[in-house]
């Protein structure tokens, strides 16, 4: 059931499709929306303007597949400017994540470690998964120590091929932590800047191969020696 809660006067329009959110919470939701807009526009040194954003909010994943065809808990459309999510009691993908894939469209698509670690890389908070099943909110950075810990961890090398990505990590579970953490490091040790020079000089499944040169020339280092320098960084064995 579709149900306009909100149009916008601000930029940010909200769409619920039956998913919960009371009219006492649509300000704050729309005042969370800007704040990270701002921190995204900020850290990124974005000039252009920001287009007119929609918010679709779906219950659960079935029911934002069933609407959508995207079983991912998070997509956008940046030629729309719209964001789809699923937003529950316990899933709530309206943080800066999806923002940031639609406000970097200027910067074409990256491989999936960049593309997801810069996106990421706004986000605080892993919102992970215990071996019980239940939820747990850690950084990133706590996330790698313990895949490291409990020997779940997957070479950033092996992750860095977009055809293994998906393949190496169905649920992107670790894979994404794990992308947030390396690309935050790289931004600490090589600048924001030089950071998105690389991200869009390779698309996603760049067509030349795994963009490992690509990634040396730019940062003057090889993605293996990255991966060893991250993981002593972290202070990990
Ligand atoms: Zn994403």
């Amino acid at each position: 059931m579709k149900k306009i809660l909100d149009t916008d006067k601000t930029g940010v329009s909200i769409i619920a499709f039956g998913a919960y959110l009371p009219d006492s919470h649509i300000e704050e939701f729309r005042q969370r929306a800007n704040s990270n807009i701002r921190r995204i526009v900020g850290g990124l040194m974005l000039t252009d303007a920001i287009p007119s954003i929609t918010y679709h909010l779906y219950p659960d994943v079935e029911t934002k597949l069933a609407e959508t065809g995207e079983d991912a808990n998070g997509h956008v459309d940046r030629e729309t400017g719209d964001i789809f999510i699923v937003y529950n009691g316990t899933v709530k993908c309206d943080g800066p994540h999806e923002l940031v894939h639609l406000l970097t469209k200027h910067l074409g698509y990256s491989n999936l470690v960049l593309g997801e670690g810069l996106a990421e890389y706004f986000e605080e908070n892993w919102n992970g998964e215990e071996s019980d099943g239940s939820r747990l909110r850690l950084p990133h950075d706590d996330w790698v120590r313990r895949f490291i810990a409990d020997g779940s961890y997957i070479p950033i090398c092996a992750l860095f091929d977009d055809n293994e990505f998906w393949e190496l990590d169905e649920e992107g579970m670790v894979s994404y932590p794990e992308s947030a953490s390396f690309f935050r490091y790289l931004v600490v040790t090589y600048g924001m800047e030089r950071m998105l020079n690389l991200y869009s000089s390779f698309g996603r499944r760049a067509p030349e191969g795994v963009p490992y040169e690509r990634f040396e020339e730019h940062l003057g280092i090889s993605v293996e020696q990255a991966e060893i320098d991250w993981l002593n960084f972290l202070h990990c064995p």
